[in-house]
């Protein structure tokens, strides 16, 4: 199964991931494989800096190395882990481009949705959780944490603009998603998201 972890920066994905994976491989026996994009693989790291690590890249120029990482990521490690039958949980998918990329650089949905379902050969995850939070808190856990990068700091409604469309990408498929109030304690959260992945993999 392919379980996704989406929603803006500081909302907790990535503690909220390990905290799956260690459920699910303690309790359950099952085999899992904890991944992230940007970033996932060796050529996603390089990707990952190119992104990150300068002071601009053009909106279309963004959007088209997110999906060369996403398309690395699916064909050298996300396929393959599920095709040897193991349960992939990703720290963001092709949501976050349609969030941060279309919303948020104000492309067209249709040419980052188009892009992204190229990318992956149109690989859509079983369940995708939304850990949502108001840009405003999660702003304050970015800044106990240290550093912000070139996006994190983006001002403006950026973040809000952000925060909606993942809830409209929700919203308009109830059935792949879980929607959590990522204000809760971690726990609560982690438990939330635990009931929910273990009715997908009874399907
Ligand atoms: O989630 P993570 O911190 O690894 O993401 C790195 C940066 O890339 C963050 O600032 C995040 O907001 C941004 N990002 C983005 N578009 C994506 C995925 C991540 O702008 N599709």
């Amino acid at each position: 199964a392919f379980i996704v972890f989406e929603g803006g920066d500081g909302v907790g994905k990535s503690t909220q991931a390990a905290k799956l994976a260690t459920f699910l491989v303690d309790r359950c026996g099952l085999r899992v494989e904890v991944t992230r994009e940007p970033g996932g693989t060796e050529v996603g790291r390089q990707i990952r800096s190119v992104l990150l690590d300068g002071d601009d890249v053009a909106p279309r120029s963004e959007a088209l190395l997110y999906a060369a990482d996403r398309a690395h990521h699916v064909a050298r490690l996300v396929e393959p882990a599920l095709d040897r039958g193991e349960v992939v949980i990703s720290d963001r998918y092709i949501d976050s481009s349609l969030a941060y990329q279309a919303r948020g650089r104000e492309l067209s949905v249709e040419a980052v949705r188009d892009i992204s379902r190229w990318a992956t050969d149109g690989l859509v995850p079983h369940l995708t959780v939304l850990l949502d939070l108001e840009p405003d808190a999660a702003r304050g856990r970015l800044a106990a944490r240290g550093e912000a990068d070139r996006i994190e700091r983006e001002e403006g409604d950026f973040h809000a603009r952000v925060r909606s469309a993942f809830l409209e990408l929700a919203g308009a498929q109830p059935g792949r998603y879980l929607i959590v109030d990522a204000s809760q304690h971690e726990d609560a959260i982690a438990a939330t998201v635990r009931d929910a992945v273990v009715q997908v993999l009874r399907q």
